[in-house]
């Protein structure tokens, strides 16, 4: 089995209250949380995620510059 396991930055653990110790795992189609301080585990696949990752386009500013 393959699981992707990522931390999720700025996280606080419901359970033992840590920062950054919450890491995301998905498996498949399985996602869950887990704190790796205290083993908290808890399901993601009930509830959506609040996803905070806002698509940002970065446009390049292309001052014009025709020196001639
Ligand atoms: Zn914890």
């Amino acid at each position: 089995m393959t699981e992707k396991r990522q931390f999720i930055a700025g996280a606080t653990c419901p359970e033992c209250g840590k920062l950054d110790k919450i890491q995301r795992v998905q498996d498949g189609e399985r996602l869950w949380m887990t704190c790796i301080a205290c083993g908290m585990v808890r399901d993601l696949d009930q509830q959506p995620a609040a996803d905070s990752g806002t698509p940002v386009t970065i446009m390049p500013a292309t001052p014009r510059n025709d020196g001639h």
